[in-house]
């Protein structure tokens, strides 16, 4: 099998890491890839939200199967311009992949299908927004309807911080505020059949003790030791795939990867979110624990037959994975600075680029991470945090509490 693996963060590290282990991927090539992905894949220059230059390359390289890694591509139709070659496509086509890239449409089809999430209104004006936090009362969630790179959401107990976001935004989704640990669960589908990946818990704050600006994520891990008995099921029951169902039933298929973003409350899990693709850093433990091959089951997903795959392997043990970020991130990362240390197993590139004479740089926010695997969470936490310290980056930082809480038994459900 030929892969074409477009984008270039650290889930697409892992993705390629993943692909290019399975023994049927004859050529793996990423577009626009970044210096990890180089070490397992030929790169190649694409602008990824382009869907013609995308759907292009994918019939140049010959590519039997197409791995679409961030949202922006799939929302801007990537997928359809792909698939209109005759080439499978793992990710969903425009129309579906506005589960993610429409926070009010992602709230129409939950209530279409009966699914589990907080109460919402959506406002376009401040006479809208103050009737809602009056209606929800603090802490006031508040989020951009668009695509916002996971940092359009405002959590406070500020009201002025609240109406601010809100006016910044301009068309807000405000929800009821939902208490309980945070769950991200990836399911793999092709519009019908669905396997449910481990369940994984992702660090939005920026800081330790979940504190400071919301983040692309700074850390996760996998299995989820907390985890309710029958979690997975229930999800798979009472949202996926009343879900799939609903957008089957609209025309607009979702095949790809349907990350469900639960909140466990206790009343039961909560969507707070779907996202159409993997999550990053929570790929990076999720399939370093997959012992099934990836691009087999990424290409039955892309190719209506999922139904006929065999049951998921996963390796025993836990995962986890630090994310190093910039200094200065989120808010205004700073780039180019000199990385060392980095060019180890576990280390999974993410914001990097590398100079003409090998120097490798800083290229983002999040510049990398450390991926460790153990027979247990605090072994697989140790490995990652030992990744993480030989690492060399002036100004960066990471937070040191990813984990430690499971590892400890705090994780509670409250209620
Ligand atoms: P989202 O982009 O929707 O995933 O939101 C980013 C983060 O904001 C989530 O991971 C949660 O930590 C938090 N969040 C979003 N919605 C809610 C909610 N209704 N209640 C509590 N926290 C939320």
């Amino acid at each position: 099998m030929r892969v074409l693996l477009v984008g270039g963060g650290g889930r697409e590290h892992a993705l390629a890491l993943g692909l290019s282990a399975d023994p049927a991927v004859e050529a793996l090539v990423a577009a626009p890839g970044n210096p990890g992905i180089a070490a397992v894949a030929s790169l190649r220059e694409v602008t990824p939200t382009d869907p013609a230059a995308v759907a292009a390359l994918a019939v140049e390289v010959a590519a039997d199967l197409v791995v679409v890694g961030p949202e922006a591509p799939l929302v801007a139709g990537v997928a359809d311009a792909v698939r209109a070659k005759g080439i499978a496509v793992f990710g969903p086509g425009a129309e579906a992949a506005r589960l993610e890239g429409s926070k009010t449409f992602a709230k129409d089809v939950m209530t279409a299908a009966g699914v589990p999430t907080a109460r919402a209104y959506t406002c376009v004006d401040a006479a809208g927004v103050a009737r809602a936090l009056d209606e929800f009362g603090a802490p006031y969630v508040v989020k951009d309807d668009g695509l916002a790179a996971g940092k359009g959401v405002v959590v406070t107990d500020d009201r002025a911080t609240a109406e601010r976001h809100a006016a910044d935004c301009g068309r807000v989704v405000i929800e009821e505020y939902l208490s309980g640990p945070e769950v991200s669960l990836f399911v793999v589908t092709d519009g019908e059949a669905a396997l449910p990946l481990l369940p994984a818990q992702d660090f939005k704050r920026v800081g330790d003790g979940d504190t400071g600006p919301n983040t692309g994520g700074m850390g996760a891990y996998a299995p989820l030791p907390w985890a309710p008995p029958g979690l997975v099921d229930d999800v798979m029951r009472d949202v996926v795939h009343p879900t799939l169902a609903e957008m089957r039933g609209r025309g607009t298929p979702f095949a790809g990867l349907l990350y469900v973003g639960l909140a466990i409350t206790p009343a039961g899990p909560r969507v707070i979110e779907f996202n159409a693709r993997f999550g990053d850093p929570e790929t990076q433990v999720v399939l370093a624990l997959l012992e099934t091959p990836l691009a087999g089951l990424l290409h039955a997903a892309a190719t209506g037959t999922l139904g006929a795959h065999p049951p998921l392997r996963w390796r025993d043990g836990a995962a986890v994975t630090v994310v190093v970020a910039a200094d200065g991130y989120p808010q205004g990362p700073r780039t180019g600075d000199v990385i060392t240390g980095a060019d180890r197993a576990g280390i999974i590139q993410a914001g990097t680029r590398r100079d003409a004479d090998g120097t490798l740089r800083s290229a983002g926010g999040r510049v990398l991470c450390g991926t460790a695997t153990g027979p247990d969470l605090a072994a697989a936490r140790d490995a990652a945090y030992e990744l993480v310290r030989a690492v060399e980056l002036a100004g960066a930082h990471h937070r040191t509490d990813i984990a430690a809480a499971a590892v400890d038994g705090r994780v509670t459900i409250p209620g």
